[in-house]
């Protein structure tokens, strides 16, 4: 268990339900609001940086950091592909004396908050369906057919653990979902 007094927002959901253009914005509006990076093992995507994005490992390094116990939580999110969270991160962000706000798969989110179950508040971001979510994530672009199929068949998974959350923001329209984020994670930090 790390000491410290920062809070933890974790946001969930599926691949493609807007819940990282959600998570920006949030930070946007809390300043002292600071973004988890986890550790993964899946290649870089161009547009992303090591460090800032992820900590990009190999999956035997990977492995190595499980094995020395360095992870708080941590998914074979896709076959092959780790992700994970670091104590080394929140403690970081905690020592910096900042709130920490997740981007992570429903399991991982569910498993962070035991063990901050009065720190941290979990936030399942709802797509409108199945159907507008495969949308988002052809639109999106970012992987290949076989990978999107993949991603599809976890979200149908990922759907059923929202009740386990503690709030649901839907996603249909972008605005009023910020709107919805902002309030949760306004009246959880209060003035802290
Ligand atoms: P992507 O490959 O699209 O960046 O992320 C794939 C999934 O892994 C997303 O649902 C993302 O939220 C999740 N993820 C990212 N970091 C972590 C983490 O540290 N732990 C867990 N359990 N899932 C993560």
């Amino acid at each position: 268990m790390i000491a410290g007094s920062g809070r933890l927002v974790i946001v969930a959901g599926p691949s493609g339900t807007g819940k990282t253009t959600i998570v920006r914005h949030l930070l946007g509006v809390f300043p002292r609001l600071a973004f988890s990076i986890s550790a993964c093992s899946r290649p870089r995507r161009p547009n992303e940086r090591d460090g800032e994005d992820y900590y990009f490992l190999t999956a035997d390094k990977f492995r190595e950091k499980i094995a020395a116990g360095d992870f708080l939580e941590w998914e074979e999110v896709y076959p092959g592909s780790f992700y994970g969270t670091l104590r080394s991160e929140v403690e970081r962000l905690w020592n910096a004396d900042r709130h920490v706000i997740f981007d992570i798969d429903v399991k991982g989110a569910l498993n962070l908050k035991k063990h901050f179950p009065k720190q941290s508040l979990t936030v399942f971001i709802q797509p409108p369906s199945v159907e507008a979510l495969e949308q988002r994530l052809r639109a999106r672009n970012t992987e290949t057919p076989g990978i999107l199929e993949q991603r599809v068949n976890k979200a149908k998974d990922e759907l059923t653990y929202a009740p386990k959350f503690d709030c649901i923001v839907q996603n249909v329209d972008l605005q009023n979902a910020f709107s919805a984020a902002e309030k949760l994670v306004g009246d959880f930090l209060g003035d802290k």
